[in-house]
């Protein structure tokens, strides 16, 4: 754990293992804090405040310019720590380290950035000045599944916008972390300025994080269920909130699409990092005049995926985060499968040879999916795409809306004014219409509804660490 700047053990000395998903295997073991180390370290952050706040924009901006630059230079390093740790393919790894990096570099830039405004007044002996200041000390909670880049996208703009920063990663991915805040602190992050504390249960550190005064802000990525109560415990404290939560996205094919080239798009997008992404579409509305043509370049293509270790050449599915991740999917799939669905490839776990020591299951596509089964409602986060085949484009976006969740959309259709119906009508933050990666450090990512408050990346996502102040002068 990072506190004050040293890189410490927890007060109880205890530790936890870290283990590789895709065989089982010990890879390390790190400190497991608990309430009184994120007390310690929202101290720290706190007494750091001041000074960090005070640096020029052009300070900040270099230092964060310098972990990007060490970012790119680590960038094998860091995504072999990923493949162990996360599972996911090394090339996948070295993609979402450089996505990560582009945080960085993002706001670098964006630092220099945070523009204040004069108003005119009513009174001719007043004026007004809007200025914008960091909220303070930030406590952070990040997930698994992007383990370098979720870290990026909230510590950079903190960081640009003169915030301090406490962070709790996910419990199955600390390592990434550890690797990340070295790279922070070798670039020049002052002592105290950023602090990480590891935790097998985070729910102590958790507790800290929403009811400590010091913290004036919480930002958290994770599932709609915990950031729900965090979120609703932060807010009755008063601190400011935002929230990339789960999602339940559609993919609608219209007729007019062309159908291979929308089946590729649905296979790449749907089991990048085994389906473990909140952006992954968990509906695919695929017109009834195309559904053949498009499961059947689906299934060609997804039979053809090799699941394995990432560090295998041609692996294209890592395993699943843990046992319960599989059960979920499993679950979810016979449910369908005994409902009616057809189990057009995968459908089951996969326990071959060495696959058996890993949380590894089929890449899976369905056809025939309905609304009354339970995977057309929950979030899979596994490699499975249920296709449900409809007549109506009314018909589809009524159901490609007809969720709580609200954070990715996509859409395949070569009418330039259905595209623009689409995009207008459909109730989600991130829309792809005939393109699959609607993310970059320049776009605005979060979701509407239960899908989370507030973006990141993009000029938006410095705003959610900044303070609004009006001076009213008389003159
Ligand atoms: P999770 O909510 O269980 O865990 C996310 C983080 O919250 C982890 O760091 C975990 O340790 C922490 N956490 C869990 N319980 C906590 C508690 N009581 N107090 C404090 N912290 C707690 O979710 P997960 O299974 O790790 O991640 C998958 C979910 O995250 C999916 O629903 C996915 O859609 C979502 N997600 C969203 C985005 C986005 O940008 N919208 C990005 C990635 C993942």
């Amino acid at each position: 754990m990072l506190v004050a700047g040293e890189w410490t053990e927890a007060r109880s000395g205890g530790m936890f293992e870290v283990t590789n998903p895709a065989n089982g295997d010990v890879i390390q073991e790190v400190p497991d804090g608990g309430r009184e180390e994120a007390a310690r370290a929202i101290d720290a952050a706190y007494e750091a405040f001041p000074a960090w706040a005070a640096a020029t924009a052009y300070d900040r901006s270099a230092i964060l310019y310098r972990a990007w630059q060490l970012m790119i230079e680590r960038k094998d390093h860091l995504a072999r720590t990923m493949t162990e740790e996360q599972g996911k393919p090394l090339r996948a790894a070295t993609t979402e380290v450089q996505y990560a990096a582009d945080f960085l570099l993002w706001f670098a830039e964006e630092a220099k950035r945070v523009y204040g405004e004069t108003i005119p007044s009513a009174r001719p002996d007043q004026r007004f000045i809007v200025m914008h200041q960091p909220v303070g000390v930030v406590a952070a909670v990040t997930p698994w599944n992007y383990p370098v880049s979720m870290i990026t996208r909230k510590v950079g703009p903190a960081l640009a916008a003169g915030c301090t920063v406490v962070l709790k990663p996910a419990e199955a991915t600390p390592l990434c972390a550890i690797e990340t805040f070295k790279i922070l602190e070798e670039a020049g992050v002052p002592k105290g300025v950023i602090n990480l504390v590891t935790a097998k249960d985070p729910a102590p550190v958790g507790e800290e994080f929403v009811t400590n005064p010091k913290v004036a802000k919480l930002t958290f990525t994770g599932s709609t269920a915990v950031g729900k109560m965090l979120a609703g415990k932060a807010a009755a404290n008063m601190k400011r909130v935002s929230c990339e939560l789960g999602g339940h996205a559609p993919f609608m094919v219209f007729d007019d699409a062309n159908p291979v080239h929308a089946a590729k798009g649905a296979q790449l997008v749907k089991f990048l990092n085994t389906g473990q992404a909140c952006i992954s579409p968990n509906r695919m509305y695929v017109s009834e005049k195309l559904v053949d043509d498009f499961v059947g370049t689906l299934e060609e293509r997804v039979s053809k995926m090799r699941a394995g270790s990432g560090f295998e050449e041609g692996v294209t599915i890592g395993p699943l985060v843990n046992e319960a991740a599989v059960a979920k999917v499993e679950t979810q799939v016979n449910e369908a499968a005994a409902q009616g669905a057809e189990i057009v490839c995968g459908g089951s776990r996969l326990t071959d040879g060495d696959l058996g020591k890993g949380h590894f299951f089929a890449p899976t596509v369905l056809n025939g999916i309905t609304p009354d089964m339970r995977i057309y409602r929950e979030e899979t986060f596994g490699p499975v795409a249920p296709v449900i085949p409809f007549s109506d484009e009314r018909e589809a976006l009524a159901l490609a809306n007809d969720t709580h969740y609200g954070l990715a959309a996509y859409v395949y259709t070569r009418d330039v004014a259905r595209a623009m119906r689409m995009f207008e009508g459909l109730n989600f933050g991130i829309i792809g219409i005939n393109d699959i990666n609607p993310a970059s450090a320049a776009a605005p990512f979060g979701g509407m509804k239960d899908s989370g408050l507030g973006r990141e990346g993009s000029r938006e996502g410095i705003v959610e660490y900044l303070e609004t102040k009006v001076g009213g002068f008389s003159i």
